[in-house]
Formats: structure tokens, sequence, C-alpha cells
């Protein structure tokens, strides 16, 4: 018997990634279920009786917006999340697997990269502090479901993002937005482009279509634990842009910073050990080739 399979966020960047090649679930947005609202979630649940759960749906946005409207990013998420976990054990949902995200780690500790089990080892970085807090207690959530009620509900935790359906107008993540900036100078002709912050802060990219594979892959070879995601390369914000450049065509441009903006969290970056050896033969793509790919599919 096929499984019934319903994606939350389905409208989002990792749904849209996911649909390509998992075509046959069943992928939702905000426009059919307002997932932060009780009685939506039930009938939601009610309506598709789904066997598997892959809760991508969440309240994202960048650095200004999280420091503008904390309350909103842990209320949403909290809810959510909550009421996502909750109703899918009411419901019998055999699996379920919640996207967290390496940004909800501790802003600072001894060692990196950072393993799972630190999760919860110091407070999440002050920019995103309250949506940091609401994913950590998804894993929460999702680890006690485990243990009193042996279900097998996992959670990913992937690093940075990007991808051709990223948003790349107001509120978009840094890749997207880095792509746009490096567009609107080509066409206006100039010879820089001004990023926010110092250039030295050290993150993780990875492909959206990566993480979708990784999910699908969790689902083909029933793997349940629960992992970071993400790519081995840890780069600062001056060599992405670099790669940028190059991957858009704009080598000649020089990059400026505007250090009045914030850097966000200095480093973050997650350990792939597990992942490893879970999917040894799993690789990323690699990010000059994706930003290329980006750029090509959604500016030329
Ligand atoms: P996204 O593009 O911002 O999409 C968010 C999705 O959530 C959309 O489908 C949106 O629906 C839905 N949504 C938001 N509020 C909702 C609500 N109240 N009720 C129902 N649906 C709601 O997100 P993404 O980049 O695909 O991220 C997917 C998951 O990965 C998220 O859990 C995110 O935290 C995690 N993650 C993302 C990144 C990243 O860099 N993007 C990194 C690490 C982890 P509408 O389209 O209708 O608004």
């Amino acid at each position: 018997m096929n499984k019934r399979i319903l994606v939350t966020g389905g409208s989002g960047m990792v749904g849209k990634s996911l649909k390509k090649i998992m075509p046959d679930a069943t992928y939702l947005s905000s426009s059919d279920f307002d997932l932060t609202k009780e009685f939506d979630v039930v009938k939601m649940y009610t309506s598709y009786k789904p066997d598997v759960v892959i809760h991508l749906a969440a309240k994202v946005g960048g650095i200004i917006d999280n420091i503008n409207k904390p309350s909103e990013y842990f209320v949403d998420n909290i809810m959510m999340n909550t009421l996502l976990v909750d109703y899918a054990y009411k419901f019998k949902v055999s699996r379920f697997i919640g996207a967290l995200s390496t940004c909800i780690y501790p802003d600072k500790t001894d060692l990196y990269p950072m393993t799972e089990d630190t999760l919860h080892i110091g407070p999440p970085t002050p920019t995103n502090f309250s949506y940091g807090y609401a994913k950590r207690c998804l894993a929460v959530h999702i680890d006690a479901c485990n243990k009193q009620y042996g279900t097998k509900y996992q959670y990913l935790t992937p690093c940075n993002l990007y991808g051709e359906y990223d948003k790349f107008g107001e509120n978009s993540h840094f890749v997207a937005a880095l792509i746009k900036k490096i567009h609107e100078a080509k066409i206006a002709g100039e010879d820089k482009i001004t990023l926010f912050g110092t250039g030295t802060p050290l993150r993780q990219f990875m492909h959206s279509s990566d993480l979708a594979r990784v999910i699908k892959m969790c689902l083909d070879e029933d793997v349940c634990d629960s992992f970071n995601v993400a790519t081995e390369q840890n780069i600062s914000i001056n060599d992405i842009a670099k790669i940028a450049l190059k991957s858009c065509e704009a080598e000649h441009m020089k990059i400026e910073y505007d250090s009045t903006k914030p850097d966000g969290q200095f480093r973050k970056d997650v350990s792939v050990g597990k992942l490893k050896s879970i999917f040894p033969n799993f690789k990323t793509i690699d990010l000059c080739n994706g930003i290329k790919d980006v750029y090509k599919k959604r500016f030329i």
C-alpha cells in the first residue's frame, strides 16, 4: 500500500525542491491551513489522514525581521510545531520529519563543528533568540514523544540554504539577496556591491535540493535518527561573495562592507559526522555550481 505523505510548508523553498523528487506527496501552504491554529491542524489531519508528515512550515526570516518581531517568531513557530507533533501522535502518524536549523545551536561553544548532542549547551544567538528557542522545543517535543510513546519521529537540522525557489524580494536569505544584488549591479553597470556587516562570519551553505534528497533517503531507507544536514565547507561571507561573483560572471566587481549593520552569529558550523555515517555516499552540490545554476534559472 502506498503511504500517504503530507508536506507542510510545501510552497516554500525546501517544499518545492522536495516536490521535484517526491511528486506524489501532498504539498500544503498557509492558504490551505493556518498551522498556528489548533482548529486548522485538526482539520488537516482529519482531511488527509497521513501516514507520514514532513513538517517544513515555519515562520522564517532574516536577522532584521527576527530582531523587530521576536514575539511573532516565537509564537508562530512554537504553536505550529507543538500542534503538528501532538496531533501527529493522536492521529497515529507513523513517521514524522521536522526541520530545525543550525542557527538555533548555542551562540558560542568551545568545540566546533558542533555535534548534535550540544544543541542545548548554551543559549541561541541574541539576533534570533526567540526563533531559536521555539525551534529547539520541536527537538525536545519529538524526543519526548519517542521516549514516552515509542514513535519513530525525527528532526533534521539543516545549515543555511539557498536554491532556485528562494525568495528574491524583501526578507530574503543571504545567498538569494547576494545573487540579486550582483545581478542588479551588473545591469546598472556598477563596479561594486555593498554587503551588511564585516564579511568575516563563517557559514555553511547548502542547496535546498540536497536537503530534499536527505529527507527522501530517510524515508526510502527507513532512517529515523535525528542529525545535522550540512556541507563540510565552512567559509567566510567574504569568500562566499567572491564565489557568487564568479558564478554570476561578475568577478571584476569589488566587495564593500557596511559595518554599521549587524553581522549575526560569528560561526555556527555543525558536524556532518552523523550524516556521513548514515549516508556515506551522499555528496552535496558544490557552492559555485549551485549558485551558477540558481543565477541562470532565476535571472537569465
Ligand atoms: P520558506 O521558503 O520560508 O517557506 C515557509 C513555508 O512555511 C511556506 O510554505 C509557508 O506557506 C509555510 N508557512 C508559514 N507560516 C505558516 C502557517 N502559519 N501555516 C501554514 N504554513 C505556514 O521556508 P524554507 O526555506 O523552505 O524552510 C523549510 C524549513 O527548513 C523551515 O522549517 C526552516 O526553518 C528550515 N530551515 C531553512 C533554512 C533556510 O536557509 N531557508 C535553513 C535551515 C532550516 P506560504 O507559502 O503560504 O507562506
